[in-house]
């Protein structure tokens, strides 16, 4: 009996010379084996003669419960709820649901890489949130960029408050956007945001600082500072932003509350907090998948339909579940997702080239105002 190849599965082989192919017809249906849930398909490989379950290279491989549970265990943790309490709920042990979430970061890690690509860039906003990792002693930072007019959470970096962490965010947010005008930055009045966007993105964007003055934990004054850029220019931006009227950083404020809010190890006075720097990105890598692909916004409310920032930012048609995000890590399309990243580079390399010359010609115009910092 002649089999027809299957299209939407790829060789798990890594070895096999066609492991990296998509859809060349190498790959048809095998036979069925059976597990306690029922019936799953087995699939060959016709170049290295090799034959793989259908959930292999995805979290669900070798799981010796349902993928429901799986399912559900990662959409409690992505709701704040801790590894002791998923625990006692689902009556699982504490290892077990440990070792899934480590599993479900990597998935979400992957699918993260391939489609956050290719946003188109109109307003971001950048800021970071205090944490711990091990002990107080210890403190750590989580950088969050957003893009506001899509709500997309574009790039988060986990470690001290440096410059190089702000310049390994800032360089993320380049890979994954597309620039097509220049944009409004906003950040607050850390002073290493203000030398890496100089050097990153002086001719792409114009940069504001948003300086609060505290006294008893409540603010009494909003200072706004203009760093890149000319005011006309500013104001022109903002009359045509449909979200921001004024230069601040609100968006990014509010998106470290939803953070925290679906993080266990973020909460105040937790004993759940994180015991090591790589569980807590691990962890926000989950949350970047979930806040991005599968939860509505309430603020992309548009009729009948709430779309989630990824649907917002043109990056997929619909809502996604984590089961559609974790099968797809097995069968994501190599070959695009190569082709995007050329394209984006291609593009990038032209328009900065471009934005270059133009900074050159124009350079008088395109005034760089530097404001002495004050404390605050
Ligand atoms: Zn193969």
């Amino acid at each position: 009996m002649k089999y027809k190849p299957v299209k939407d599965r790829r060789c798990q082989n890594e070895k096999c010379q066609d492991h990296s192919k998509f859809g060349e017809g190498n790959i048809i249906r095998h036979s069925k084996y059976k597990t306690r849930l029922g019936r799953r398909r087995r699939y060959l490989c016709k170049t290295c003669k090799k034959t793989f379950c259908s959930t292999k290279g995805t979290p669900y491989y070798r799981l010796h419960k349902s993928r429901l549970d799986f399912d559900e265990v990662v959409q409690m943790t992505v709701e704040g709820v801790g590894i002791s309490s998923i625990s006692r709920i689902k009556c699982f042990s504490w290892n077990t649901i440990a070792s899934w979430q480590y599993l479900a970061c990597q998935a979400a890690d992957k699918f993260n890489d391939h489609k956050l690509k290719g946003v188109e860039l109109m307003e971001l906003q950048a800021d970071e949130i205090r944490t711990f990792a091990g002990t107080k002693k210890m403190p750590m930072w989580i950088f969050a960029a957003i893009e506001v007019w899509s709500r997309l959470w574009i790039s988060k970096v986990v470690g001290n408050r440096n410059y190089r962490n702000i310049k390994t965010l800032l360089n993320q947010v380049i890979d994954a956007c597309r620039i097509v005008n220049p944009f409004i930055f906003t950040t607050d009045g850390f002073e290493p945001y203000s030398w890496a966007t100089k050097n990153l993105m002086s001719s792409i964007c114009l940069y504001a600082q948003v300086i609060k003055k505290r006294r008893k934990n409540r603010v009494i004054k909003v200072e706004r500072r203009l760093i890149i850029g000319t005011k006309p220019k500013i104001e022109q931006l903002l009359f045509e932003s449909e979200d921001s009227s004024t230069i601040n950083t609100s968006f990014v404020e509010r998106l470290n509350l939803t953070i925290r809010q679906g993080c266990a190890y973020l909460g105040r006075r937790t004993a759940c907090h994180s015991r090591h720097k790589d569980l807590l990105a691990n962890n926000l890598e989950l949350q970047m998948c979930y806040y991005n692909f599968v939860r509505p916004h309430s603020a992309l409310k548009f009729g009948d339909e709430t779309r989630t920032p990824a649907m917002q930012a043109g990056l997929v048609k619909k809502q996604l579940s984590f089961r559609e995000i974790f099968m797809a890590v097995a069968i994501l399309f190599w070959w695009y997702s190569v082709f995007m990243r050329m394209l984006v580079q291609v593009e990038r390399f032209s328009w900065f080239s471009v934005q270059q010359q133009q900074l050159m010609k124009e350079a008088p115009e395109f005034d760089v105002l530097t404001v002495e910092r004050k404390d605050c």
